[in-house]
């Protein structure tokens, strides 16, 4: 069993790579929800639906997120209503949130949502929100307090970021299964996602921070970074707004004491040994997954 600590879209990549080399139902993702937000009275889980519709075979690799093939209508019929619609909402991943919202009213769980979403888009990963209580990430900006998509989506990223809240982390619980999946894995992977953004808000809950530092040596984390620079999203300019350096190197003393092994880019083999110095272990390969060829090498990589 793998449990794989889970952003959106790097993450995404990485369990689909991962999906194709061994068994799906011996994957676990603990998913982000700390870009989760309620609009229109519907609950919205980014970082959930990105990986279930990417494992479904059913990500618009266009727009990054969402449906393939998606329509627009209610969002144009919002729009002439003058409704909140800078926050894009296809005709059928709305069909996702009315879902996941009548559930929840029903008083289902979050985990129990994503268990049948998963179900019947035949995803047999197993995906479980890091908890079922509320957390937001939000950031002190320029342009004031910000939620996580007014920052992301309303703003695109394009604001200077003083620090990041994750509201309610530090009240949330762990679910059994969360932490189950964290103790009992055979190995913990980071998956190559926003590391302040995404990865973060989990570490911020009680629990996971001691659980990955008492298995260090069985973490494995992929660096989202390249060559300095994110392959998309704002995770290079944030790491060196909030004082960090700007590379692979940033990362790995971002996670410093949880992780046993790295793997970097080949782009970044002139980093390996300053980071073996810091007593890790050091895999180079190809990690950017656009090519499905890379991907797979790096999924063997990683269960290696
Ligand atoms: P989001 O929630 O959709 O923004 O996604 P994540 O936090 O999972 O992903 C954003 C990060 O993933 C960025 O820092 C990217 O550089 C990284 N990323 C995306 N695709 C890849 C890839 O193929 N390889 C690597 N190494 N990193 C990737
Ligand atoms: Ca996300």
């Amino acid at each position: 069993m793998i449990t794989v600590l889970s952003g959106g879209v790097g993450a995404a990549r990485l369990l689909r790579a991962l999906s194709d080399v061994i068994d799906p139902s011996q994957l676990t993702a603990v998913v982000n929800v700390g870009d989760d937000l309620v609009l229109h009275g519907l609950t919205i889980c980014p970082d959930l639906d990105t990986i279930t519709y990417t494992l479904a075979g059913l990500n618009n690799d266009e727009l990054g997120w969402g449906l393939r093939g998606e329509t627009w209508r209610v969002m144009d019929e919002l729009a002439v209503l003058g409704g909140e619609a800078w926050f894009r909402l296809g005709d059928r991943d709305l069909a996702t949130h009315l879902y996941r919202s009548q559930r929840l009213s029903d008083g289902a769980t979050k985990t129990e949502v994503a268990a049948e979403l998963a179900r019947r888009h035949g995803v047999t990963v197993r995906l479980l929100p890091v908890t079922d209580d509320p957390i937001a990430t939000e950031f002190l900006t320029d342009a004031g307090r910000l939620t996580f998509q007014e920052y992301f989506v309303r703003h695109h990223h394009n604001v200077v970021v003083s620090s990041i809240d994750v509201v309610g982390a530090e009240r949330a619980r762990l679910s059994d299964d969360v932490r189950r999946a964290l103790q009992d894995a055979g190995r913990v992977v980071i998956a190559p996602s926003n590391p302040l953004i995404s990865i973060d808000p989990m570490l911020r809950i009680p629990g996971v921070h001691e659980i990955l530092r008492e298995r260090r040596d069985d973490v494995v984390a992929v660096s989202p970074i390249i060559q300095g620079a994110a392959l998309k999203g704002p995770a290079d300019r944030l790491l060196r707004e909030l004082g960090h350096e700007v590379s692979t190197l940033g990362v790995v003393d971002f996670y410093e004491g949880l992780v046993g092994t790295w793997i970097i880019d080949e782009a970044d083999a002139a980093l390996a040994e300053a980071i073996r110095s810091r007593g890790v272990r050091v895999e180079v390969t190809t990690t950017v997954m656009a090519d499905p060829v890379n991907a797979e090498r790096l999924a063997k990589v990683v269960l290696s």
